[in-house]
């Protein structure tokens, strides 16, 4: 069986990052001859879910709950696992690269005394298992044998497209509320403050994202560029120098110390590329840089540049998008 850990949002649906996880699933489970899919979900599992799930090509949906799992602590999910890997031969443990999914399936793995990887792309066989993730902050490509079993990894963010099994049957819900030792639940959240809304949803799931860096110049100097990002339905994501010097809220944050993201399109705007902020968007499938400077990292490793002053350039692509859309 591969077990699969479905994360949920806010509102109890499955998160984006979870179906892709699933369709990278089912891709594995074909490779291998139909090895059946199985989710673990943590809380309630609402009629909704259960069937979003089952069109993903899921059989049985194994729901933690308990006062345990009522806010989240990573040892105590990955408890909850272990409960459902004594009950199912489970060949495979996967998460979507989330913080969350990583820090559980870290867990997971070092409680079974296997190794994991992060950030999976793709795999190539099963016996032996391997499978090439992102490394470096997204810089290299590494391959990975994952000896011992279950193979434990996450799938990093857009690896695959989610697309529903094109044959499914229904899913049959299994809840378990096991018993959580204390000194699992030391570390756990005790409050969440919701994030201020941005402009179109998460950046760590959107297709375009457009970027913003110092050279925004001030907090006054972001209209163009949200304006942009509104005509293309995308979030903002900044860099730290524009968080630390109050610019822009720090959630925007792309970067080792902020959100990851892989969307279709990136659009860096007067960024210069530091490795830091590149750790944060080295998924993006294609980036169009906006700089001033011809040799800064970010232009250098841009699909496509546009070398000049963004408070030019972008009121020039936002007034061609305008007139493209009304003419
Ligand atoms: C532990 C640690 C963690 C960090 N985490 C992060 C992180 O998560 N995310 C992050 O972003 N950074 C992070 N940093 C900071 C990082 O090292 C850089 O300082 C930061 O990314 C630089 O931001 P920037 O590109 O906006 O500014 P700069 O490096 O100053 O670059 C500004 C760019 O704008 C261009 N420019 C200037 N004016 C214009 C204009 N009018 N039009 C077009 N282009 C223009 C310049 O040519 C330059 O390339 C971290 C640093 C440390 C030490």
């Amino acid at each position: 069986m591969i077990l699969v850990l479905v994360e949920k949002d806010l509102a109890g649906d499955a998160v984006e990052v979870s179906l892709e996880t699933l369709t990278f699933a089912r891709s594995l489970s074909e490779a291998g001859g139909g090895v059946p899919i199985d989710a673990v979900v943590v809380g309630d599992v609402p009629p909704a879910l259960r069937s979003e799930l089952a069109s993903y090509g899921v059989r049985g949906v194994h729901a933690l709950t308990g006062p345990a799992f009522d806010a989240f602590a990573g040892a105590a999910w990955a408890s909850g696992i272990e409960t459902v890997l004594a009950t199912t031969r489970s060949v495979v443990v996967t998460a979507a690269g989330t913080p969350r999914g990583g820090e559980v399936l870290a867990h997971v793995a070092a409680r079974a005394g296997v190794p994991m990887a992060a950030n999976v792309l793709s795999f190539g066989g099963l016996s032996p298992f391997v499978v090439t993730r992102q490394v470096v902050g997204g810089q290299a490509l590494e391959e990975m044998q994952l000896a011992g079993r279950p193979a434990v990894f996450t799938v990093a963010g857009h690896a695959v497209e989610a697309a529903p099994a094109a044959a499914a049957g229904p899913a049959e819900v299994h809840e378990h509320s096991p018993e959580v030792a204390e000194a699992d639940l030391v570390a756990r959240v005790v409050s969440t403050d919701e994030p201020e809304p941005d402009l179109s949803g998460g950046l760590t799931s959107a297709r375009v994202v457009v970027g913003a860096g110092r050279g925004a110049g001030s907090a006054d100097g972001f209209a163009d560029l949200l304006e942009l990002a509104d005509l293309l339905d995308a979030p903002l994501g900044v860099s730290r120098v524009v968080t630390s010097l109050g610019w822009r809220p720090h959630h925007e944050q792309v970067g080792q110390t902020g959100s990851r993201i892989s969307p279709d399109l990136y659009i860096p705007c007067g960024i210069s590329g530091a490795i830091q902020h590149w750790a944060g968007c080295s998924s993006a499938k294609a980036i169009l840089a906006i700089n001033t400077d011809a040799d800064a990292p970010m232009v250098t490793r841009a699909t496509h540049a546009v070398i000049g002053d963004l408070h030019e350039v972008v009121p020039a692509i936002n007034a061609e998008i305008r007139r493209r859309r009304t003419g």
